[in-house]
């Protein structure tokens, strides 16, 4: 399962992170997740539930921000948010646009307790 293995590289950073800063406990994880990253939220948040299991973050809150896809055009510079991959401009038709927002998958932020 492909979401499995990004969750698993999640805990890895998480992990590593809570120990470089001595941490006992992670508190809370803040995902940030494009639409259009490839992963599925569903999936993804089991995933998640089953990666924290028994490790340094098992009570930690799991917050996952979900980031809508925008496209820009060269065109005529409007900003829009794209139904599919051609990302076509609304505004003028044009072909020549690119992805503003929406493939990111990253950690936003890892809070830890440490005693
Ligand atoms: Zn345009």
């Amino acid at each position: 399962m492909h979401e499995l293995s990004i969750a698993m590289s999640i805990m890895e950073i998480v992990s590593a992170e809570a120990e470089a800063a001595g941490a006992d406990k992670v508190s809370r994880i803040e995902l940030e997740i494009g639409a259009w990253s490839g992963v599925e939220p569903d999936a993804i948040t089991l995933a998640m539930e089953e990666a924290v299991r028994g490790s340094i973050a098992s009570k930690a809150e799991l917050i996952f921000l979900w980031t809508k896809a925008m496209a820009g055009c060269e065109d005529c510079c409007n900003e829009f948010q794209p139904e599919d991959v051609f990302k076509i401009c609304p505004y003028c038709n044009s072909l020549n646009t690119h992805l503003l927002t929406g493939k990111e998958l990253k950690i936003k932020s890892i809070e830890v307790v440490t005693n």
